[in-house]
């Protein structure tokens, strides 16, 4: 599996991609144009820590506009079928472009076979694999004989690898990551974003620090699957309203007041 930044490359993102967002933000407080805000933002009048702040403020505040100003474009390839049906799910945001099954005639198409299928027991696994070939085996034989790619392709498996260009502005790819970097996201999809996550790390530290399992900004773990507490990356939101709502209870018994955060909302 390979994912790859097509656009923008270092330079483009170090030198306008926080001064286009700190333009963003800095127009809903002030009297200067958003030219002239982003001119000084570029020209490095406003220090580079100053335009951070206050990106990091607005972003961990929610107020996601701003940040659907600046998009990557990633070449993802090799993954397979499974995956690249998950990502599409995702709609605000983001585009996608996928090889085609209809147009390409798949001479040799390749499959994947996931680890837990590698390490299983030898017979398993090479009936998983002959199952696999005869299916591309058959595909061949189908276009052979003159069956449109379109109509042939019903026969490949999901293990199918392909191709796929996604162009994403920042919010939508913080919200994916959030979910697609949870444990809870199935492996390959994970490794994926894991690989995203990278790429927008080596263009800029500090836009690629806001790509996190979603648990992370929350400071809980929402999580159904989680109840049992296995990821440890944040507790369950289970345990810590559990644990909120005793410190309140035993603020009221011991009539130690505190503020209305503290008390909870039976207090107002
Ligand atoms: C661990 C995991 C397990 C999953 N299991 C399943 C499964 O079993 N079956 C299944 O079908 N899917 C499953 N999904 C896919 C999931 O239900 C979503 O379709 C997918 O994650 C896309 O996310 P999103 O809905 O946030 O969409 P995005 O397009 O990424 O949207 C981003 C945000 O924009 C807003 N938004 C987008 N479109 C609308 C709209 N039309 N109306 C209102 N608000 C909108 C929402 O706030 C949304 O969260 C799973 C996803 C994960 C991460």
């Amino acid at each position: 599996m390979k994912a790859t930044l097509l656009f923008p490359d270092r330079e483009i993102v170090e030198r306008y991609y926080v001064p286009l967002i700190y333009t963003a933000c800095r127009t809903c407080y002030s009297e200067l144009e958003p030219e002239e805000i982003f001119r000084r933002a570029v020209a490095g009048e406003v220090a580079t820590e100053k335009q951070q702040k206050l990106i990091a403020g607005v972003i961990e505040s929610g107020h996601g506009s701003t940040i659907e100003h600046i998009v990557f474009t990633f070449g993802i390839s090799g993954v397979s079928r499974t995956l690249s049906h998950q990502l599409v799910r995702h709609r605000a945001g983001v585009a996608f472009d996928q090889q085609s099954q209809r147009y390409v005639k798949y001479k040799g198409a390749s499959t994947m076979t996931p680890a837990s299928i590698a390490e299983a027991d030898p017979a398993l696994r090479e009936r998983y694999e002959q199952q696999v070939a005869g299916a591309l085996e058959l595909y061949g034989e189908l276009v052979e004989a003159g069956i449109p790619g379109e109509d042939a392709r019903f026969v490949f498996p999901n293990a199918t690898r392909t191709n796929l260009v996604m162009t994403t502005n920042l919010r939508a790819l913080i919200h994916m990551s959030g979910l697609r970097l949870c444990t809870m996201a199935q492996w390959e999809i994970r490794r994926l974003f894991q690989l995203i996550r990278h790429e927008v790390f080596t263009v800029s530290p500090f836009l690629g620090s806001f790509l996190a399992p979603k648990c992370v900004p929350l400071g809980y773990c929402d999580e159904m699957n989680n109840r049992d507490g296995h990821c440890p990356i944040r507790p369950h939101k289970d345990v810590v309203l559990a644990a909120w709502s005793e410190k309140a209870r035993a603020g009221r018994q011991g009539g130690t007041g505190g503020t209305v955060a503290e008390r909870g909302p039976q207090a107002r």
